[in-house]
């Protein structure tokens, strides 16, 4: 079973520059997942080695 993971604890990664603005990346510590926040703030989640 699956358990989701609230992302609570997240630590800046950086950002980059790109076409339609700056995108923010973390990551959070407790499952590993990649989140990249757009500048739309939309969030991107990329699942981390816990997830897999
Ligand atoms: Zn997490």
């Amino acid at each position: 079973m699956e358990v989701e993971c609230p992302h609570e604890k997240v630590e800046f990664l950086g950002e980059q520059k790109g076409e339609d603005g700056v995108n923010r990346y973390y990551r959070c510590l407790k499952c590993g997942s990649v989140l990249i926040l757009s500048e739309d703030g939309v969030l991107y989640e990329v699942a981390g080695p816990g997830n897999v």
